[in-house]
């Protein structure tokens, strides 16, 4: 038996350990807050996938508009593969007891931006919730896997320090009970930590969404790659002080529409459908639905030019009793700001969402190095990593696919070649160390980088402001490294330093970028 560790509950963790569970292995998930808390609990939309192994024509389709929307960058070998293995996987979580919505005896299939079919499998408007829950219900039943809420990752244990071609032997942790630093001993470690959203002052994702793995992996010696691809959600709604809600992509798969001021007026004045008025139009003749790089543009350049802040969704020309059935929670989350789903236009304005690039891996997630070759003993699955899957942009509700799809591959790849040594781990250097007593000026470093990011390393670029963002990272992660070597971690100090490195290589990649393609946009380039 050897034990893994897994960092991270959402899809890509819950799942790899079940499945390194049922081959006799012992599992150990950290996870930094309560174990729903990840972005896997809030996705909406649902799973792409088609279930029929025999439906050549419907999986050629799903590959197409894939490929269509990675704009060229996609690894085809990588999309084959994951829409391949989709209709096992989707079983796979049917038999872990996911609730999918079926219509009669079939699965009620949905239809996001970018795909030109029905094709999404889903619970009503709280996917991600439902696959959460009936994976934390089967972990939680297991005794090989023990799950420890409250545990923050903190850096990888190398076996020969400083050589990551020897490979990892464990990780050392911040218990946020007691305070204190453990080091586990692992013959793996896998990272499933999510993505990076909280890098921008409006993201969709939940607070533990900071960077982490991909920084911790890189300190040891990984691979970033494609990094400047990252995805901005075009409908989150605006109201209240609160942390930006998602409204689905579904929604407009159903038929709503997004609209500026004036095509707000000109809508209810005229006799016509809504999407005749949209200025999405001028952008992709998909209009509402174009995928997600091209309706976000669309919008962020709509409220540039109009100097509103936000544009519309409208919805009142759809059925209403289909939406209150499909979307019943966001339909009791506009309530809470007086909207009423079906009636009134919502206010919505993108977000930062998705991070599309991450750690480079291989075709079973592991973990790459710049020269190309593995670090021993370590995978990197779900959001974390780029496996090629979603090239320069990525499909709707294909990330969770994903997520799936590698942690299974990367377990497979672990039970059929499984370590067995397990060596001591030193303990973390606290010597000379002290507690860290003030925070303030942490929290306002944070505030600064978020605001850099905001401001010049969002959905549309150029090269002074990416320089700008270079100079004021430099600056931030010297302020940071000063701290880090005098002081005992805290969760604030880890994830600043995370957030800062994981900036600044989204920020050099585009940098370094030559042409404008999916999700990276630079003015200069045009
Ligand atoms: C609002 C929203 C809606 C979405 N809707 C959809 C959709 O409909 N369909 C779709 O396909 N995708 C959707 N997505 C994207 C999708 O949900 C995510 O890409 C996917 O869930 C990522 O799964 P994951 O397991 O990689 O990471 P997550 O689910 O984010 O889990 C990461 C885990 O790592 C833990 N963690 C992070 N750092 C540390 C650390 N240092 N130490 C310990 N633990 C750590 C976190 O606490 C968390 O448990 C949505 C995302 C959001 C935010």
């Amino acid at each position: 038996m050897s034990r893994v560790v897994i960092i991270g509950s959402g899809i890509a963790g819950l799942f790899a350990a079940l499945r390194l569970d049922k081959a006799g292995h012992e599992v150990i998930i950290i996870t930094k807050q309560r174990p729903e808390d990840s972005s896997t609990n809030w996705a909406q939309g649902g799973i792409a996938g088609i279930l029929d192994k025999t439906d050549g024509e419907g999986m050629a389709a799903h590959i197409n508009d894939t490929l269509a929307c990675g704009d060229g960058v996609c690894d085809e070998e990588v999309v084959r593969c994951v829409v391949e293995e989709a209709g096992d996987r989707i079983r796979d979580l049917l038999s872990i007891g996911v609730d999918f919505e079926k219509d009669g005896t079939e699965f009620h299939l949905v239809k996001e931006g970018g795909h030109s079919t029905r094709r999404i499998l889903h619970a009503k408007d709280a996917t991600g919730a439902e696959i959460e829950r009936a994976l934390t219900n089967a972990v939680d039943s297991s005794d090989n896997i023990s799950l420890r809420p409250h545990t923050l990752g903190v850096d990888l244990i190398q076996r020969t320090h400083g050589n990551p071609e020897d490979g990892i032997k464990g990780i050392w942790c911040l218990d946020l009970g007691t305070g204190n630093m453990n080091a586990i001993s692992a013959d793996a470690v896998l990272i499933a930590t999510g993505g990076c959203g909280l890098l921008w002052e409006r993201t969709t994702n939940p607070s533990v969404a900071s960077g982490d793995g991909l920084a911790m992996a890189v300190r040891a010696g990984a691979a970033s790659k494609d990094m400047a691809y990252f995805q901005f959600h075009p409908t989150a709604l605006m109201a209240g002080n609160d942390k930006p809600f998602l409204i689905t992509e579904a929604l407009r798969g159903e038929g709503g529409v997004l609209l500026d001021n004036e095509g707000l007026i000109k809508y209810r004045a005229g006799h016509e459908q809504p999407e005749k008025y949209s200025f999405t139009l001028k952008s992709s003749h998909h209009g509402s639905l174009a995928t997600r790089d091209v309706v976000a543009r669309a919008c962020d350049q709509r409220m540039k030019v109009t100097g509103a802040d936000n544009v519309w969704l409208v919805t009142d020309h759809l059925d209403k009793t289909k939406l209150h059935n499909h979307f019943p929670n966001i339909e009791s989350k506009l309530n809470e700001y007086g909207l009423s789903l079906g009636v009134d236009p919502l206010p919505v304005a993108p977000a930062a969402h998705y991070m599309v690039g991450g750690l480079s891996v291989d075709i079973d997630g592991k973990v790459l190095m710049e020269n190309g070759n593995e670090i021993p003993g370590l995978y990197g699955i779900g959001e974390v990593a780029c496996t090629g899957m979603h090239g320069a942009n990525r499909l709707a509700s294909n990330s969770l696919l994903e997520a799936v799809v590698f942690a299974n591959r990367a377990a497979d790849h672990f039970i059929a070649r499984p370590n067995n040594n397990l060596e001591d781990v030193p303990s973390w250097r606290a010597e000379g160390m002290t507690k860290l007593e003030e925070h303030a000026p942490l929290v306002r470093d944070l505030e600064t980088l978020r605001k850099t990011m905001t401001d010049d390393v969002g959905i549309v670029r150029n090269f002074s402001r990416l320089q700008r963002a270079k100079r004021m990272l430099e600056l931030l992660s010297i302020e940071v490294d000063l701290i880090w070597t005098k002081s005992l971690p805290s969760r604030e100090l880890v994830e600043l330093r995370n957030l800062i490195l994981v900036a600044t290589h989204i920020t050099e990649d585009a940098i370094r970028r030559t042409e404008n393609r999916g999700l990276h946009y630079n003015k200069d380039l045009i």
